[in-house]
């Protein structure tokens, strides 16, 4: 019998915190006060308006009182019933939940970079404000923009800072344009985050199946240049084209693409949250890309952290640079004569600078997550030059491998059997449903196995996707054992798949009436 991960153990039962409470417990001991004077002696109700006081006795404060022990039991066993890119393989399509290497955690807990506050003065914080310097000048040269913003939080926040500079740039031209261009192969957050910065999205087919079982026929998955020709007129602002786009494919009309938009005055915003699909082997200026986000988050090997914090920088050509975000940082030699601080190798003078000309304003508040940054900048030093671009050419065998394996037994479910796919690779349900189960279930199932569940039901327009995402840091077993599993729950049917997880704590739950009817109690 094959050996899977497999997900049974020891699992502790948990219940609430407020539960485990008890009257005066406590997880640290204070020294007692024995300082006087008249304002030591005041409490917090000494200086507060009473009418925004809490009224000890309506309404006491509910908070657990539990033991540093307790406390820390707690969180470590709800930690344990949750799989994490450290425990377990999650091959979660379009989210690259690579290994977050541990040297990048050593840097950032760093004690001078621990506990740095962002009100310091230049002056005190020039090497932190010249990594950051570095890092824009490196991902510059990786994607042949002229400049990065760090002031994005994650990557839907980089689309709306990229539609916002859009917009801004129309209105300084004095151009009323409010249509931006999606193909269907864009990722969600695109539409959404046009709509919010004011424009209209207009949808681009570039699937043209009509049901599942066209699509071995019909897919193209790639934008038609003739349906685009359709759409473009003087409304349009721009393109804002997810390369590699959802299906995993790179999207090889992107140039041609932007050589239409630019000659319609308009302008070419990617997607590059999936940037290690890429990285070190090409530049995105050089198929014509104006304004561009990348997520640290997924190719550059921070944690994604439950949602946050991420980071999702934006970079611009030259002609934008002045439409950015501030603050931005200046490195300047005549500022570190003027002040004789020019510490720097370089004789730079770093400086936050708050001004510029066009500038969109503020989107974060200071300069974005600088941890998440520092991390990133370890990943690449750690890599080092020759090392860069083996994360694109490894993420995209991987997936090709993947999707290789597949096809003895999944054939039937590939929408595009002739491509190789970039980072993952996307299947439809037909195999599945051939022997009665759904991509739900199978979703769940795979959880049996010890593996986190592929992205499911997106994109849109493949019928019951499949959305497998190796990313580059797993090995050929790791895959293999995966492979393996989808082939097992296939044969398995119907019967198991309907009914799993059945190994976890929890087995199947009901996540419409969890989102419909919450209880937080
Ligand atoms: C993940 C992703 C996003 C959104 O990034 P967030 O950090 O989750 O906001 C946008 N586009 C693509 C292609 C992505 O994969």
């Amino acid at each position: 019998m094959k050996k899977f991960p497999g997900s049974k153990g020891l699992v502790f039962n948990e219940d609430l915190l407020i539960n485990q409470s008890s009257k005066g417990l406590s997880g640290i001991s204070m020294p007692s006060n024995n300082l006087s004077g008249a304002h030591i002696s005041k409490t917090a109700k000494d200086y507060i308006d009473a009418k925004f006081l809490r009224n000890e006795k309506s309404s006491p404060l509910l908070l657990p009182e539990v033991s540093e022990s307790t406390a820390v039991r707690h969180f470590t066993r709800l930690s344990s019933w949750n799989i994490c890119v450290d425990t377990a393989f999650y091959p979660l399509g379009s989210c690259t939940m690579k290994y977050n290497p541990k040297i990048n955690e050593t840097i950032a807990s760093l004690n001078n970079i621990r506990n740095l506050h962002p009100m310091l003065p230049a002056g005190y914080i020039q090497p932190i404000l010249k990594i950051i310097y570095e890092f824009n000048r490196l991902l510059c040269g990786l994607t042949g923009l002229d400049e990065f913003t760090f002031n994005p939080q994650a990557g839907a926040a980089g689309e709306f800072t990229g539609m916002k500079i859009i917009k801004k740039y129309f209105e300084v031209k004095n151009e009323k344009r409010n249509i931006v261009l999606i193909p269907d192969s864009s990722h969600g957050t695109n539409p959404a985050s046009s709509y919010i910065a004011g424009f209209t999205p207009v949808e681009i087919k570039t699937f043209f199946a009509d049901k599942p079982a066209d699509i071995k026929n019909k897919s193209k998955g790639y934008i038609d240049i003739n349906e685009l020709k359709k759409y473009i007129n003087k409304d349009v602002a721009a393109i804002m084209i997810t390369n590699p786009n959802t299906f995993g494919l790179f999207e090889k009309n992107i140039r041609e693409a932007a050589e239409l938009m630019h000659k319609n005055g308009s302008l070419v915003y990617m997607d590059g949250a999936n940037f290690n699909a890429f990285i070190g082997n090409c530049r995105v200026s050089d198929f014509g890309v104006d304004i561009l986000h990348l997520n640290l988050h997924k190719t550059f090997s921070t944690p994604h952290g439950g949602g946050g914090p991420g980071s999702g920088p934006v970079g611009v050509k030259d002609f934008l640079k002045e439409f950015l975000p501030v603050p931005y940082i200046s490195a300047d030699r005549q500022a570190a004569n003027k002040k004789q601080a020019a510490n720097d190798e370089q004789g730079y003078y770093y400086e936050l600078k708050n001004k510029r000309e066009y500038s969109i304003g503020r989107i974060s508040s200071f300069y974005g997550n600088f941890a998440v940054i520092l991390r990133a900048y370890s990943y690449l030093l750690s890599l080092g030059r020759q090392n860069i671009s083996k994360i694109s050419e490894i993420a995209i065998l991987n997936a090709n491998y993947m999707k290789k394996k597949l096809k003895d037994t999944f054939i039937e479910s590939d929408p595009f059997p002739e491509e190789l796919c970039m980072h993952e690779c996307v299947l439809n349900d037909n195999v599945f449903q051939s022997e009665g189960i759904s991509t739900l279930d199978f979703a769940k199932s795979i959880i049996d196995y010890g593996f986190h569940p592929p992205t499911i039901y997106f994109p849109k327009n493949i019928h019951g996707a499949i959305m497998i995402e190796p990313t580059e840091t797993e090995s050929i077993k790791t895959m293999d054992s995966f492979i393996d599993a989808m082939k097992e729950i296939k044969k398995k049917g119907n019967k198991y798949g309907s009914k799993s997880p059945k190994n976890t704590k929890t087995g199947r739950v009901n996540e419409v009436l969890a989102n419909k009817n919450p209880i937080f109690k």
